[in-house]
């Protein structure tokens, strides 16, 4: 499953202290507050204002 199903979210190219590629806000004006990102998360690191 996407972490997005608009795909607004993309991965960045530096590699973080947990090893991985850091997620970014890819397309803002395309999101629509579902916040499946925010449920999908496993370390909570997203909120979604609406
Ligand atoms: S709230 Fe929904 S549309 Fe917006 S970035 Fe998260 S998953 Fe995508």
């Amino acid at each position: 499953m996407p972490a997005c199903p608009k795909n607004c979210i993309g991965l960045g190219t530096k590699i973080n202290q947990q090893g991985y590629a850091a997620a970014f806000f890819a397309r803002p004006d395309d999101c629509t507050g579902c916040a499946v990102c925010a449920e999908g998360c496993p370390d909570v690191c997203i909120e979604v204002w609406r």
